[in-house]
């Protein structure tokens, strides 16, 4: 047993922990991150699987455009070149149709998508025209008088076609819930952040190396390079609160750390774990209160290509999303062929076999695909993350705590603290830089981290407010 002595303490090593860390080094002050689990990355990892030998991501994430925080990091920190941008995205219907939507470069959001959505093949001239009118209600609407997403689709005409073909795809995919269970703020953000307001927005980033190895060795060089102490396997056990101050952190190891500025980056379903009931019931009293959504990842080895496509959005299907990994990760002579099926809000899969639903996945791409009985699936693994994310309730959302709270040199950082955004990657950075202002400012240093979001152009705003009538 040791005791030490640290200025800044950050408890977990997720995103959140490891942005707070960055936006603290380069402001020299060097941190020392406490993370339980033998590597870095939080809910944004790889794990081995031992059939293929490969390391595959716990899930496929996805960050969009729009996503300026968590892009700034990978820059801050030099991994941007592990993430590729892709320009558009392919919608693959119920009947095999495929619909590229791509953006027209020459024109301003919301019209550069507006061409791509008008040949769409998943969507009837009707759904179309009721679609461009629920987008411009949306943009217009009053976030009061909404009680959740389906209130909003129901009041505004959505058809059948446009909740399967457009809203539903892309918000379960965001969030994780279903419509009526999804606050109207930030089922609406989602929309407004990513399509409407800027061209650069909506384009999807991929990363092209397994996140284990970019959240693991690639940043922790270049934290170790910057001073900064990280030391995985060091989970701690509590956090000492005394006089409404912090005190020092005590590891499960038994050793105790004191610092003056401590941030706690863990999850909201582990932070009763690391403070006591009576430091929660001060600065997060309705923590008990977050519900947690799952994500399943269906990993799927064919012997042969299935489809010479990057990622498609497959419609009225159990699979939501797929990404072709082997041409994602630029492998040029696999033995095999690795794709990836996303299915966010996977609640009703929780009591079915790993067999059953990877069946299932199999049988609805070789439909989606046209692929025949040649092909061989050679492995499958399901991972399903319990709690993949919070639930974006209207309740949550009140809930969500500050990065300052109200004991003297604790902060909070985590994808569910405040930050405007849903449990993101984005959020997550989002928080971790705010935690580092927070402390800086105590410190007397008024520093700014956190990057503006993109500033809508004034013809865009324009449009938008002509685009009242349409919506009314
Ligand atoms: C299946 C899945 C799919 C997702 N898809 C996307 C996506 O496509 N796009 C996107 O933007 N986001 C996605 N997310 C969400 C994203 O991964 C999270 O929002 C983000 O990684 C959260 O980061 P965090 O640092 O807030 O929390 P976490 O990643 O949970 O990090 C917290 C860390 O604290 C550590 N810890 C906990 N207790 C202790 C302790 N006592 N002592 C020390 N350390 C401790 C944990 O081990 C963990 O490493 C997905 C998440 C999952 C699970």
């Amino acid at each position: 047993m040791s005791n030490l002595d640290s200025d800044v303490i950050i408890v977990g090593g997720g995103l959140a922990g490891l942005a707070c860390a960055v936006g603290l080094a380069e402001q020299e002050i060097k941190a020392v991150v406490l993370e339980s689990r033998p590597r870095l990355g939080g809910r944004a990892t790889s794990i081995n699987d031992p059939t293929t030998g490969e390391e595959i991501d716990n899930c496929q994430h996805v960050a969009m455009g729009c996503c300026v925080n968590f892009l700034d990091f990978c820059q801050r920190v030099g991994i941007d070149d592990c993430f590729v941008r892709e320009s558009s995205l392919t919608f693959v219907d119920k009947a095999g149709n495929h619909s590229r939507i791509s953006a027209n470069p020459f024109l301003p959001a919301p019209l550069n998508l507006a061409g791509a959505f008008g040949r769409a093949k998943f969507l009837t001239a009707k759904d179309k025209i009721v679609l461009a009118r629920g987008l411009m209600s949306l943009y217009h609407a009053n976030p009061r008088d909404y009680q959740n997403f389906a209130e909003f689709l129901d009041r505004h005409h959505q058809t059948p076609g446009t909740i399967r073909g457009y809203w539903e795809p892309v918000l379960v995919s965001a969030l994780s819930e279903s419509m009526e269970r999804i606050d109207f703020r930030a089922g609406r953000k989602v929309f407004v952040d990513g399509f409407l307001s800027h061209v650069d927005a909506w384009p999807i980033w991929l990363a092209k190396k397994p996140l284990g190895w970019i959240y693991g060795e690639r940043i922790v060089g270049w934290l170790k390079a910057k001073g900064v102490d990280v030391r995985m396997s060091s989970g701690v056990e509590q956090v000492d609160v005394v006089d409404n101050h912090v005190k020092q952190v005590r590891l499960r190891s038994g050793d105790l750390i004191s610092a003056k500025q401590i941030v706690v980056a863990v999850p909201w379903f582990n932070i009763h774990r690391v403070l006591s009931e009576e430091v929660l019931s001060t600065i997060v009293p309705n923590v008990h209160q977050f519900e947690a959504a799952p994500i399943s990842s269906v990993h799927l080895w064919y012997d042969q290509p299935i489809t010479p496509l990057r990622h498609a959005v497959l419609l009225e299907r159990v699979s939501q999303w797929l990404f072709n990994r082997t041409a994602i990760l630029e492998e040029k002579s696999p033995g095999r062929f690795a794709y990836q099926v996303v299915i966010s809000q996977s609640r009703e899969l929780l009591s079915r076999p790993q067999s059953e639903i990877a069946g299932l996945v199999d049988r609805e791409l070789r439909e989606a695909f046209r692929v025949d009985d040649s092909t061989t699936l050679l492995h499958s693994r399901v991972i399903t993350e319990h709690k993949a994310v919070f639930s974006p309730l209207t309740s949550t959302e009140r809930f969500r705590p500050t990065q300052k709270t109200s004991i003297k040199g604790l902060y909070l950082a985590g994808d569910w603290t405040q930050t405007g955004w849903p449990a993101t990657m984005e959020g997550a950075v989002i928080s971790g830089y705010r935690a580092a202002e927070e402390l800086l400012s105590a410190q007397g240093r008024r520093e700014s981290i956190v990057q503006p979001e993109f500033k809508t152009r004034w013809w865009t705003r324009a449009m938008l407010a002509a685009g009242r009538v349409l919506g009314r």
